[in-house]
């Protein structure tokens, strides 16, 4: 009786090893297994991320400044003041430059506001450049790229995108005389650069010059202030481009 007593707290004894033996067994494959799926994981997030930052350019994020600002403005226009590249783009853009696009800000922005707005990535827009109501031009998307701004992809795979700043808000979305001048200016610029030889605007869209609500007939942009001088913004442009 004793005897046995003893021998089945031996086999009970044996089992409870074996259990906490098999347990602990069962502890360490699950630990492997999680570990196993978090490198997993990791190594998905980590190569999600290389891909999205994936042919983005090391100088796109904050506005640049010196060397940096100098080497991005002599690769676009030369009648730039200031530069604060978005990550809002395509890398490079898959189309020739053959177009200029028009758009308004729907405000009197500063470009460093512009540039901050474009900086955010869920903001989801940018424009290759702006010109702010007192005639100073910022870059955001490298000619070189596509510049989310028109609604309308095949458009701004081949076009330079514009915002220019309204110094009247609503009705007809006015800009200044010295916000017009320099449009004209830049887009003398922007075609002599891209061998764009005239500027032709058209109202059905068969010119190489045309406007957001064109291509977007859910928006106002660029009002109608611009809209009434697009005829002349070509004239004007092909005024300069006939003297050189
Ligand atoms: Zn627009």
């Amino acid at each position: 009786m004793h005897d046995a007593t003893n021998r089945g707290e031996a086999v009970q004894a044996d089992a409870n090893e074996a259990t906490s033996v098999e347990r602990e067994r069962h502890e360490h494959r699950l630990m492997w297994a999680l570990l196993g799926a978090f490198v997993v994981l990791a190594a998905l997030v980590m190569g999600a991320w290389m891909l999205a930052r994936a042919g983005i350019p090391a100088n796109v994020g904050d506005p640049l400044e010196g060397e940096a600002k100098a080497e991005a403005i002599a690769n676009n226009s030369p009648l730039t003041d200031y530069v604060h590249l978005t990550q809002n783009a395509d890398f490079p853009r898959t189309d020739n430059i053959k177009k200029i696009t028009i758009h308004h800000m729907a405000g009197d922005l500063t470009l460093e506001d512009v540039g901050d707005k474009f900086a955010r990535r869920d903001s989801q827009v940018s424009s290759n450049y702006a010109i702010d109501s007192e005639g100073r031009v910022a870059l955001y998307v490298e000619e070189a790229n596509r510049a989310w701004t028109s609604n309308n992809r095949a458009n701004d795979e081949e076009a330079v995108t514009i915002e220019v700043a309204n110094d009247e808000l609503y009705d007809d979305w006015h800009v200044s005389d010295a916000a017009f001048d320099k449009l004209v200016e830049l887009c003398a610029d922007i075609c002599k650069r891209n061998g764009i030889e005239r500027l032709e605007f058209s109202e059905d869209g068969s010119g190489n010059l045309n406007y957001h609500q064109m291509l977007d007939s859910s928006t106002e942009c660029p009002g109608p202030y611009l809209i009434g001088k697009m005829g002349e913004l070509a004239s004007r442009v092909n005024e300069v481009l006939a003297n050189g």
